[in-house]
């Protein structure tokens, strides 16, 4: 008997549900494709193109459609003669400057044995090297910069490039700039001149609602599940578990994939919503480490003391009654006390991990004040601190009385 066997009782194609896979049709963005095409349109009327700048949650839908759609313009201008058209994608997430980002323009328009290297030129001359290769590609060029935002401070192609042309550097190419970012803080911070042209037309891609996220993830099960495979209701839950976090499809994708592997794991012919709840709480958990392993060792104490409280059932609270458990905790520990501003700043850090919500409360005479409280479930919170703070005994402590508290 074969040591490996094919399972295949819950997934028909599981890669639909992975990173690479790209649909054959997209659900629920008619609005954000019709004002896409219609800042693609010069590109068909054999105008130059304009700079397109996509911003939005990740998760949300904007390389899906970025690629479906420019694989749509691709095809649909091959009916006109006089419109030769290239595309060029690079995804920046591991590009944090100009320099780089044309670097890995240049060789990839380069054939294979002819890159240059990732060092040791003037910045000026690498983007000269990307004028020669897109004059000799030639027609209607747009170049894709996936997670932009990557480039950070260093964006001087992003000044440069849309300006290539009317500076005399490019006559055979026309370019057009397409930017996708997950941070709409990046386009605040552009150099105002960088914005006027990069962001020429803009589109924003909104999260997804629950019903959105049901038909997005309905048309994918079709895709990736056997019949039968999902209980009823659990495409649902995962939809409302997604809209309710992130609105993100990836986020409601991940949880159908995860509970799939899950059901797997059991043997079971049907994926219920049993597992999706405990999808659920390992991506949860498995974010929660993500952003504690960020933390200092006084961070992490933060957190722990607001999950101290939480187990108290003594949340929503304030940040001095935060700052009191905390000195507790500190010496209970053996560890030296951080001063109360430097807590709440490590309580706004957390927020912003999204471990932490917060809410501002009015009182009148005191001013406002921040109430904290855990934006992720207790259980996923204290497993994940046991993993990363040798602090057994507190830990255990908590354990106790959250049980006894009847919280988790
Ligand atoms: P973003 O680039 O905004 O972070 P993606 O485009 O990568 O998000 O989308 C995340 C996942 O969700 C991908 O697997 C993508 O195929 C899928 N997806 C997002 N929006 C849609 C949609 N409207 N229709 C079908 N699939 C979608
Ligand atoms: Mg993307």
């Amino acid at each position: 008997m074969p040591r490996f066997e094919r399972k295949r009782r819950i997934f028909k194609n599981k890669d639909a549900l992975g990173e690479s896979y790209q649909p054959d049709s997209i659900e629920e963005r008619d609005e954000e494709i019709d004002a896409y095409m219609d800042a693609l349109q010069p590109i068909v009327d054999g105008w130059e193109p304009n700079n397109i700048f996509i911003y939005g949650n990740t998760g949300v839908g904007k390389t899906a459609v970025t690629e479906y759609l420019l694989d749509v313009l691709q095809d649909d201008v091959e009916a006109y003669d006089d419109v030769s058209l290239s595309v060029i994608s690079v995804n920046c997430k591991t590009l944090n400057s100009s320099y780089q980002v044309a670097v890995e323009l240049v060789n990839t328009l380069r054939p294979t044995g002819a890159e240059i290297s990732s060092t040791g030129y003037p910045q000026q001359t690498v983007f000269k090297k990307l004028y020669e290769e897109l004059e000799a590609v030639g027609g209607t060029i747009l170049i894709v910069l996936d997670e932009v935002d990557s480039i950070g401070e260093k964006d001087e192609l992003l000044y440069e490039l849309p300006r290539a042309r009317s500076n005399g550097y490019l006559d055979e190419a026309k370019v057009g700039l397409i930017g996708i970012s997950n941070d709409f803080k990046f386009r605040e911070q552009l150099d105002p001149r960088v914005k006027d042209t990069l962001c020429e037309r803009e589109l924003q891609f909104p999260p997804y609602d629950a019903t959105e996220l049901k038909n997005i993830l309905e048309s994918r099960a079709e895709v990736a599940v056997v019949d039968e495979g999902c209980e009823s209701g659990v495409v649902s839950l995962c939809a409302a578990v997604a809209a309710r976090d992130s609105g993100s499809a990836r986020q409601a994708l991940d949880l159908l994939r995860l509970a799939g592997e899950l059901a797997e794991t059991r043997d079971a012919d049907t994926i219920t919503e049993a597992e999706v709840d405990d999808a659920r709480s390992k991506l949860e958990q498995e974010r929660v480490e993500e952003g504690m392993r960020e933390l200092t060792a006084h961070g992490r104490l933060a957190l722990l003391t607001v999950i101290s409280k939480a187990a108290k059932d003594e949340t929503p609270c304030r940040a001095s009654d935060i700052y009191q458990e905390y000195t507790r905790l500190c010496e209970s520990s053996g560890m030296d006390t951080l001063a109360q501003r430097s807590v709440h700043n490590h309580l706004s850090d957390l927020r912003m991990l999204g471990i932490l919500s917060a809410e501002e409360n009015r009182s009148g005479s005191r001013g406002n004040y921040y109430s904290y409280e855990l934006d992720v479930p207790f259980t996923s919170a204290i497993d994940a601190m046991d993993d990363v703070l040798r602090l057994d005994r507190e830990i255990e402590t908590i354990r106790e009385i959250a049980v006894m508290n009847n919280v988790g």
